[in-house]
Parts: C-alpha cells; sequence; structure tokens
C-alpha cells in the first residue's frame, strides 16, 4: 500500500492524487496539463480559498492582502520570491479581502497583510505586517516545525 497526498492544481481547482514517494515538482495536472506547482502564488477566490482548504495534502500559506493597500504591495514580490523556495512543500495562495470579504471575516482578519498558515483545514500560525522574502519563508518553516 502507498501513501498518497492530494494537491490542489493552482490553474483548475482539480484534486490530483499523488505517491508520496513521487517527486512533486514537474509534475502535471491530470485534468489541465499544467505545472501543479509553477514557482507561483495561486491567487484565490472565496471558493478556491475553501477547495484548498478543505483538500490540499500540504500546508497553505495564504496572504490576505487588498489592491489599496500599500505595504501589501511591497510585500507582494516579495511573496512571489517565497513561493519559489517554499514549493512543493507549501502551497502559497493570495486570497484579495476585497474580493472575499467573508472569508477575511471568518478568519477575524483584522489588519492587512496577514499571512496564514494552515494545514488539514486548521490554522497553525498567523502574523500581520510585510515581510521581506527570507523572513517568510523562516516564518513558515518555523511554524511547520511546531508540533
Ligand atoms: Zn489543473
Amino acid at each position: 500500500m502507498s501513501a498518497s497526498r492530494q494537491i490542489v492544481c493552482g490553474h483548475c481547482g482539480r484534486i490530483n492524487r499523488l505517491p508520496a514517494d513521487r517527486a512533486v515538482t514537474g509534475a502535471r495536472c491530470g485534468s489541465c496539463h499544467q505545472p501543479i506547482f509553477d514557482g507561483h502564488p495561486v491567487e484565490v477566490d472565496e471558493a478556491g480559498f475553501d477547495r484548498h482548504l478543505a483538500q490540499s495534502g500540504v500546508p497553505l500559506l495564504v496572504d490576505v492582502w487588498a489592491p489599496w493597500c500599500g505595504p501589501c504591495r511591497t510585500m507582494a514580490p516579495m511573496f512571489e520570491r517565497a513561493a519559489r523556495q517554499l514549493e512543493p512543500k507549501v502551497r502559497l495562495l493570495k486570497l484579495n479581502a476585497d474580493i472575499a470579504p467573508s472569508v477575511s471575516a471568518r478568519l477575524g482578519i483584522s489588519g492587512i497583510p496577514t499571512l496564514l498558515l494552515m494545514h488539514g483545514g486548521r490554522e497553525i500560525a498567523r502574523t500581520s505586517g510585510a515581510m521581506d522574502t527570507p523572513k517568510i519563508v523562516a516564518w513558515t518553516m518555523a511554524g511547520l516545525a511546531r508540533p
């Protein structure tokens, strides 16, 4: 019996089941044939967020942001670079609080940018304020190392 993990495609949302012992890097979606991880955060709306939260076999790093938020715009390229370092261990999502206000309300987001580390449908850690790429990566790894 071989273990497998579920990875939600960042392009079409299809749930892919990959053997845990196979390298995820370079794997392509069974539905849209795009790379399952392409080194970029995935922009999600409410439905997309819920899908990843419920189905992702890898932890999620969620950037809650809004277009009018200066620090969010400052952090965007840093978050983008963090994706290249954290994938495929972690799936990076970008959630626009203006487009999905119900999600940020549900999560109790009080200020942006906020980073959330989530796995198995629950929150592992959260932090607010803009961070550079090394800090984002270090904060994520520290959160994942926590029991
Ligand atoms: Zn796909």
